[in-house]
């Protein structure tokens, strides 16, 4: 073989390779995107099966507490979300609304959706404590409690609930413009806080898990999706 057809071969080789190599990549692309796109639309049907985007109309009862700041307006830039570890509702109510306790929140989601609202978006609530939010100190000036009844250590959110919760959170996201990326759980605002000033005493808050964290915002964000407000929840 003389030299001339020894490189031609070799070109023509090294041809086919890259010829075979980016067909079995766009062969790898496409069948990604289409697993993607698959599983988009599944998980859009489930969560449709499931009625969470039915946004139904839950009861809404008004529980007003007297523990808030009389002296200065919520800013509301964020929501930080939070489980009451109470066996049932009306205790979680109760201490919610004790003088002698000084705890509250604006919003309890009973396990059937019943919604308790104990103050307005506008007003101060203390449920954050040391906190810190995308660099905002004092969540509780700056952020809407919600309380969701029950243990998720124990149980995890009903379907109810996060339906409730999403009722309640859509007028309040779209009148103070608030990002998916400031809905937030006290656990995440008190890491935050511990952070920025670990010489603070601050104890460790557990809260709402993080697994229950990421469904309830798995479910928000494909509601967003779905609405064509945003493009992926990724
Ligand atoms: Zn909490």
């Amino acid at each position: 073989m003389d030299g001339r057809t020894c490189s031609g071969i070799v070109f023509w080789c090294a041809l086919l390779l890259t010829v075979t190599a980016m067909a079995l990549g766009a062969v790898v692309w496409w069948t990604r995107q289409q697993r993607l796109t698959q599983e988009k639309e599944e998980y859009s049907k489930a969560i449709a099966q499931r009625s969470y985007m039915k946004i139904r109309d839950f009861e809404e009862k008004r529980f007003p507490t007297p523990n808030y700041d009389k002296r200065r307006k919520n800013e509301v830039r964020g929501v930080v979300l939070h489980h009451t570890g109470e066996p049932t509702v009306a205790e979680s109510l109760e201490i919610l609304s004790s003088p002698e306790r000084q705890v509250s929140t604006h919003v309890v989601i009973d396990t059937d959706g019943t919604r308790y609202v104990m103050a307005d978006p506008s007003v101060v609530t203390y449920h954050a404590g040391l906190s810190m939010l995308n660099g905002m100190e004092h969540c509780n000036y700056c952020t809407i409690g919600i309380e969701f009844q029950g243990n998720t250590l124990v149980a995890p959110l009903t379907n109810e609930q996060v339906a409730s919760a999403i009722e309640y959170l859509l007028p309040i996201m779209e009148e103070y413009h608030i990002p998916l990326t400031n809905i937030v759980t006290h656990e995440m605002v008190r890491n935050a806080f511990r952070k920025q000033y670990p010489d603070k005493r601050a104890d460790i808050k557990v809260d709402i898990t993080p697994a229950e964290y990421y469904h309830f915002m798995r479910v928000l964000c494909t509601y967003f999706v779905i609405t064509k407000q945003i493009k992926n929840c990724m």
